[in-house]
């Protein structure tokens, strides 16, 4: 029945990542691949709360259980307005279905087949997947250990580069874990101003950090910003909220490409995640339960990596957020994932990360999952794996 698919459809590339998550959904295998939260912090008994709540409170006209508008329910668009401070209208928020679904909005909204779209390089996988589906042309920029390389992307657009948008996820970026430095912030949002391009600052893992300060948005610095956030990585993935702020003249035409694609995010769902949301207590003790959390168990991660590995393994340790960038020099950590699926742990090949065929010896080690007495026999077996590599 192929020869049915459009050449889209044939086209599209499956997520390394997702084809993955399921062969290491095999009976004890130790998981370091997948970027799924720690399912022992998801906030069951405030959502069972919340769900009481909500449904309770149904009156027929703003239900949860009805269709809602395609924007999204307006107290939970004030609530996000109200948390990017400054003068950020509830107009300019649009609730997505997931902040997955903004990146998948923006890129068709932003960029006819061909144009090109900045990447910082290593991206974020989902991102590389919605540019590809609009069929941009992604242009990859380097970034390092403080993100995206500012200057050499003033060089490219000093050198003619014309990109539609440039996509960055500031804070503890997903696969490095680096945190864009302000001064390259500021950078950036001048570039787009004077560049006439928009930045995507994708940043699901704000609230996930757990060292230093709250560093200022990019939208701060600027005007060509859409800035992107989610519930996924706060309260649960399963939820699938997430939201854009946008310039204002940009939201009309993100509301109508989502109307034809699914009418509206679940209502139910945005009532729930305003439910928690709006209950400033909660939240903040949520938030300092989820930090310290992955604090320890990034702490554990790295601990064990250096005692098993030495300097066989480099890495720099995130602020926040969920993920160690390994180096294992010399090693082809494609070849290794088998190896290491054998032994029971898996991890994502820094190829995946890269569209130009870089990062082969890097691997994502996420810390948000595994328990802290998982950890040790998590990094032995990977040991087993490059010790199978070298026969
Ligand atoms: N952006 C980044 C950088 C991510 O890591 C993820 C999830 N892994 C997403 C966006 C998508 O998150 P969601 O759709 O669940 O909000």
């Amino acid at each position: 029945m192929e020869h049915l698919l459009s050449h889209r459809a044939r086209a599209a590339r499956s997520s390394v990542i997702r084809d993955l998550l399921k062969v290491v959904e095999q009976p004890g295998m130790l998981s370091m691949a997948g970027g799924l939260p720690a399912a022992e912090s998801f906030p069951v008994a405030r959502m069972r709360e919340a769900v009481d709540r909500v449904l309770g409170a149904s009156d027929g006209l703003a239900s949860p259980l009805q269709y809602g508008p395609t924007e999204g329910v307006m107290p939970l668009r004030a609530w996000v307005a109200e948390q990017m401070g400054g003068d950020t209208l509830a107009e300019q928020v649009v609730i997505t279905t997931g902040s997955q679904q903004a990146l998948d909005l923006l890129a068709h909204a932003l960029c006819d087949p061909g144009d090109p779209i900045v990447v910082e390089e290593p991206a974020y996988v989902g991102a590389l997947q919605a540019f590809d589906a609009a069929a941009a042309a992604v242009v990859a920029v380097p970034a390092d250990a403080h993100g995206l390389c500012v200057d050499l992307l003033a060089d490219r657009l000093a050198a003619g580069l014309r990109p539609r948008a440039c996509y960055v996820a500031p804070n503890f970026q997903n696969p490095t874990g680096a945190t864009l430095a302000v001064e390259r912030r500021r950078a950036l949002a001048g570039l787009a101003d004077r560049y006439d391009f928009v930045v995507i600052e994708d940043d699901p893992y704000r609230e996930l950090r757990f060292r230093g300060e709250h560093l200022p948005t990019i939208g701060s610095f600027g005007t060509n910003v859409v800035t992107l956030g989610s519930t996924s990585k706060v309260l649960a993935p399963g939820l699938r909220v997430g939201w854009m702020v946008a310039p204002a003249p940009l939201v009309p035409a993100m509301v109508r490409l989502k109307q034809s694609r699914d009418l509206h995010t679940s209502s139910l769902s945005q009532w729930l995640a305003h439910d928690v949301l709006s209950d400033a207590g909660f939240l903040a003790g949520h938030r300092r339960t989820l930090a310290a959390l992955y604090a320890e168990r990034e702490a554990s991660l790295a601990g064990a990596l250096t005692a098993e590995f030495g300097d066989r393994i480099a890495f720099d340790r995130p602020d926040g957020g969920m993920f160690l960038w390994a180096q294992l020099a010399g090693v082809d950590t494609t070849a290794l994932l088998p190896k290491a699926a054998a032994a029971g742990v898996a991890f994502v090949p820094g190829g995946a990360f890269h569209i130009d065929g870089g990062g082969t010896d890097r691997a994502r080690l996420s810390f948000a999952t595994l328990r802290a007495d998982q950890v040790d026999e998590a990094v032995r077996r990977l040991s087993t794996a490059l010790a199978a590599m070298s026969v």
